[in-house]
């Protein structure tokens, strides 16, 4: 990556930053919340911003982080629905770092943040429909190695699983 690459990644960030607490401070001040300026910092004069009251502004901000998990297991599906792998799902949620370090299979972690680890009377699972063959889904997790073991509600005639058998 250019350093190029590297500041207009960090715009991009910023901007989706700005964005992100300008949508939390509207959504306050539509339900007639205030807003308040207040010191950026008690320690340093870096001048001041708007911000909701705390309690408000926590209650936006949640909110805010539940449209974005919405939006990160929509992406999950559509991945998944495509064909891409728990391990390739684990790249781009930026967990091969903690995947070495725990020295656990990437596509298990992947599955595990975004199903939950679950338990062996309750095992996780996570729905999508499959590209292929077009049924509901039931993905177990990777564990088993194979989709046929590890996806319930492929068609017996599903392309995708098939190639997978041959595989
Ligand atoms: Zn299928």
């Amino acid at each position: 990556m250019t350093t190029t690459d590297t500041n207009e990644r960090g715009n991009a960030e910023a901007t989706m930053g700005w964005k992100i607490r300008s949508a939390v401070e509207g959504f306050v001040t539509t339900l007639d919340g205030q807003l308040r300026e207040r010191p950026i910092s008690l320690t340093a004069d870096l001048g001041t911003h708007t911000e909701a009251e705390p309690l408000e502004g926590i209650a936006a901000a949640l909110l805010a982080v539940g449209h974005a998990r919405g939006l990160l297991y929509s992406y999950v599906r559509t991945a998944r629905s495509d064909g891409l792998t728990w391990r390739q799902v684990g790249k781009a949620l930026a967990l091969e770092k903690q995947a070495k370090h725990e020295e656990r299979p990437l596509a298990e972690l992947a599955f595990e943040y975004i199903a939950g680890a679950g338990d062996a009377w309750r095992p996780s699972t996570f729905g999508w429909r499959c590209g292929s063959c077009l049924q509901m889904v039931t993905d177990r997790g990777p564990y088993n190695g194979h989709p046929r073991d590890d996806e319930y509600g492929h068609s017996a005639s599903c392309q995708r699983l098939r190639r997978a058998r041959r595989s």
